[in-house]
């Protein structure tokens, strides 16, 4: 599997994953704890007989969660009849319930109250001490008895803190709210005066084992962060890739140059002859037919042709290959006897051509007895001996009504009248007239 199917999949799961604990967190058993029955948690009967008062409090047979209270309303301070439930082993001693959000409840109530209390209190070490139980935060809330016999859910949420406790203890703003951190005692007492029998089937907190905020704050984190690692990636592979494709680039452009460079080599090999290293036909005609595009240009052009004389005769009794070497030497002698802008081209076998660009007639009968003074001259050196070669040349110049097949036929009849004159000497389309 490719990395990108891989991902894909990977991005299916987490998008499982996330509708997953979205929609399933709902449907989790919640937490529980149990406060009655619970054996380990002490029930207490309290009234205020014990400081004078009238009202009394029983067990009802042995059944520890049943009590009977009577409440009676005396001339002390506060009357008090009612139950409670210790879920620690001390006054400072309680049970965290901040994390859970409601107590079910299913009492038994039968009695001529309307309404009773049920109340909680709260150890908190900043204002509470172990030497009075009522520093502890008092929660409350009052319940309906008509509500009773069924099991009822109370959220904690509505418990409020008793002004007279906030009154007696004269708290700051910040410590005067419900906490549920440190819940020592759980109890119901009665408002109403009479006869109150109460049985106690079951009391339990309960609460989510995730928190909501937090299990959203938590996928969202985790998408947040799958963004932001893709997203490095993504841009690292891009750089990546960037990367590569300059590389690439920059190899193509390295090739294609090289390959106009050889393009160029090869060019310019064809428009050369391989023996001379002269221009060949080719060649010649390339550079002939942009110079013969300007007439300005044409008309002050003359052509001059050559043709070894005899030369038949070397191949015959030298050789073949000292032919050759004689026309490589000579091509050498007439290029450095000629002009840097003229055109000097083997048109084939003994033949060669020059283009004067810029010369008159004159100036050209005078190039051509120059290239044929300095030809005459020469001793050819060839290995066993020396050998001197003449040449004959032909002269013509361009006219206005000229192609350069014209121009160079007139020349070659100079050229032809040149050798019927004996040879090694110059003649041009002029003397052909004579
Ligand atoms: P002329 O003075 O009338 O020009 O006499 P020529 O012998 O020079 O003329 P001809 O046309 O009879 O002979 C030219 C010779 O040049 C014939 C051919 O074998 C030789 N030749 C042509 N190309 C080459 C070449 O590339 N190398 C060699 N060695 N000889 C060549
Ligand atoms: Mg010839
Ligand atoms: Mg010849």
């Amino acid at each position: 599997m490719s990395a990108s199917r891989a991902y894909f999949w990977f991005r299916i799961l987490v998008v499982a994953l996330t509708l997953f604990a979205l929609l399933g967190h709902y449907y989790l058993p919640k937490k529980t704890w149990l406060v009655v029955p619970n054996d380990a948690n002490q029930v207490g009967l309290g009234s205020d007989s014990e400081s004078g008062g009238l009202s009394r409090a029983q067990f009802v047979s042995e059944d520890k969660y049943s009590s009977l209270c009577k409440y009676r309303i005396s001339s002390l301070e506060y009357s008090y009849c009612g139950v409670t439930f210790s879920l620690g082993s001390g006054i400072d001693d309680g049970r965290d319930f901040s994390s859970f959000y409601s107590l079910r409840v299913h009492l038994n109530y039968r009695g001529p109250a309307k309404r009773m209390r049920m109340f909680m209190r709260n150890y908190n070490p900043v204002f509470s001490n172990t030497e009075d139980q009522n520093t502890s935060k008092f929660l409350s809330l009052l319940l309906r008895t008509q509500d009773l016999d069924e099991p009822i859910d109370i959220l904690l949420s509505g418990f409020t803190v008793a002004d007279w406790w906030l009154a007696n203890l004269n708290l700051p703003r910040e410590l005067s709210g419900p906490n549920f951190d440190n819940v020592t005692v759980l109890g119901f007492d009665y408002l109403d005066e009479g006869d109150h029998f109460l049985d106690v089937e079951r009391i339990e907190f309960v609460g989510n084992w995730i928190d909501t905020e937090k299990l959203l704050l938590g996928i969202i984190f985790c998408w947040v962060l799958l963004i932001l690692v893709e997203s490095f990636i993504r841009l690292y592979v891009l750089h990546k890739k960037n990367k590569y494709s300059n590389q690439l680039l920059h190899e193509l452009a390295g090739n294609y140059s090289r390959l106009e460079i050889e393009k160029q080599a090869v060019e310019d090999r064809s428009k050369r002859d391989a023996l001379t290293g002269l221009y060949n036909r080719f060649g010649l005609m390339t550079e002939v037919s942009k110079l013969f595009s300007n007439s300005e240009q044409k008309i002050n052009t003359s052509l001059i042709l050559i043709d070894v004389d005899h030369f038949k005769r070397i191949n015959d009794t030298r050789g073949h290959d000292i032919g050759d070497a004689v026309l490589s030497a000579l091509g050498n002698i007439l290029l450095q006897s000629v002009r840097q802008g003229d055109y000097l081209a083997r048109w084939g076998g003994e033949e060669f051509v020059l283009v004067c660009k810029e010369t008159s007639y004159e100036n050209a009968l005078r190039t051509a007895e120059k290239l044929r003074d300095r030809v005459a001259r020469q001793a050819f050196a060839l290995g066993d001996g020396r050998l001197v070669v003449n040449i004959s040349l032909g002269v013509a110049t361009v006219k206005e009504d000229d192609s350069f097949e014209t121009a160079l036929k007139r020349a070659d009849e100079a050229l032809y009248l040149a050798k019927a004159s004996g040879r090694n000497c110059v003649m041009s389309e002029l003397d052909i007239a004579r």
